[in-house]
């Protein structure tokens, strides 16, 4: 690694990335962990040897398997869907009609080019690397009550916390014998959890060197700051939606301003931001699903995170119908071409719609998984919307289908330990 006024280069097979110079005195020469930007950690000799050793073969086969499976292949399309894909070629950005009329496609041939053409755009400005974060759900706990969720406080379910020693644990088996390096830690928009509580857990689980994301809700900008502070790297915190009325209706309490007012707020600490929304909520439009792309890109999200609504039993949407997964992978589609170099999420809300879809959605522009590191006894009353993809997942189980996945496809996982 090089460095220059706190931005390191890192050489990875000859590729070079910039990264963020972060962490405990790394300098040229060493061998690092960066993410998201972010430099984590520095990497003893050995065990980087060793790891490089491991992928010094593999990672270029799997480049081939991805630049394969991302050529984009002839179809008869009509002349119109054709132009707006010749753009994204080109790199010029489309206007909110070309996602309109995106998102108006249902021919098979069309959908099938679209989707090339998205995963062709994600290989050529990202290249084949696959965040695969561990996300530990810690509290189902909630102060607000969402029309959409199955945790909102007035759900009668059976409600858990993890203590403070507990989470630790929790974050050290994930870290030290399944091997992640970057953790999700979320919960419901829980007080219990105090700024003392929060900045302990982050400042113990900081030591492990791995990145961090907290995914706690709207909590304070001072919180946010000290959580910061302690170490934290990563926040995740959706707007949901872009149409304040649709927001106001299913949140109430809440202020579609203030959260991104927040959202704002923790871009500028320097967080890592994952952001987005919740594709098929009633009296949502596809000019809707547009402005929620788009505003995804202008808050500066460092990763697109939506999912389709899975109507929740005892919820005021618990009638609602599922969304087609086409929006769904339309959608991914759309922002990948609105915001070329950003991570895109394969959610479990989108594995629920359809257990083929995560690898569809990889193939349709993603770029970024997440596995469900929370116990069983837990993970079972984390119940924001039913059968749950990961419900009863083995953990280890769950990590060797995703991998076995992503080396199909071409792709490198990152963020686990291998
Ligand atoms: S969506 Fe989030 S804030 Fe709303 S009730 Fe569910 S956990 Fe709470």
């Amino acid at each position: 690694m090089k460095i220059e006024d706190n931005i390191g280069t890192v050489d990875y097979f000859g590729e070079h990335r910039k990264v963020f110079m972060d962490t405990d005195g790394a300098k040229e020469g060493d061998y690092v962990y960066a993410q998201g930007g972010v430099l984590i950690r520095t990497v003893p000799e050995k065990e980087a040897l060793e790891t490089l050793e491991f992928w010094k073969e593999r990672f270029f086969e799997l480049k081939k398997v991805d630049a394969r499976l991302s050529k984009v292949h002839d179809s008869q399309t009509s002349n119109a869907i054709l132009a707006i894909l010749q753009k994204v070629n080109l790199k010029r950005a489309l206007t909110k009609e070309d996602m309109s009329a995106l998102y108006k496609v249902t021919k098979p041939e069309e959908l099938k080019l679209i989707y090339e053409t998205a995963n062709s755009t994600r290989q050529k400005e990202n290249d084949n690397a696959c965040c695969v974060h561990g996300i530990l759900e810690f509290s189902n706990h909630c102060r607000n009550d969402c029309s959409y969720c199955g945790i909102r406080k007035s759900s009668s379910i059976k409600r858990y916390r993890m203590t403070v020693d507990e989470i630790i644990k929790n974050a050290e088996y994930a870290v030290k014998e399944l091997g992640f390096k970057a953790l999700v830690l979320q919960s419901g928009e829980d007080t219990w959890y105090d700024e003392k509580k929060l900045v302990e857990i982050v400042r113990r689980i900081r030591k492990m060197g791995v990145l961090i994301f907290i995914s706690i809700g709207a909590r304070s900008k001072e919180l946010y700051r000290k959580v910061y502070e302690a170490g934290a790297r990563a926040v995740l915190l959706r707007f949901e939606t872009s149409n304040r009325e649709i927001f106001e209706n299913l949140r109430p309490g809440t202020s579609f301003e203030e959260r991104i007012d927040l959202i704002k707020y923790v871009k500028s600490l320097g967080y890592v931001v994952a952001t987005g929304f919740i594709v098929g909520l009633p009296g949502e439009t596809d000019n809707d699903l547009i402005n929620n792309i788009l505003l995804t890109k202008s808050l500066g999200a460092d990763m697109h995170s939506f999912g389709p609504l899975i109507p929740a039993e005892g919820t005021p949407l618990e009638d609602e119908r599922l969304p087609d997964k086409q929006k769904v992978l339309k959608t991914i589609a759309i922002s990948r071409f609105a915001d070329r170099e950003a991570k895109i999420l394969v959610t479990t809300a989108l594995e629920t719609l359809d257990r083929k879809t995560r690898k569809e959605g990889l193939l349709a522009g993603a770029n970024s998984i997440m596995i469900n590191v929370t116990p069983p006894e837990y993970r079972e009353l984390y119940i924001i919307y039913p059968n749950r993809a990961d419900k009863d997942k083995d953990i280890k189980e769950n990590i060797k289908q995703t991998t076995d996945l992503l080396y199909s496809i071409g792709r490198a996982p990152t963020d686990i330990g291998l």
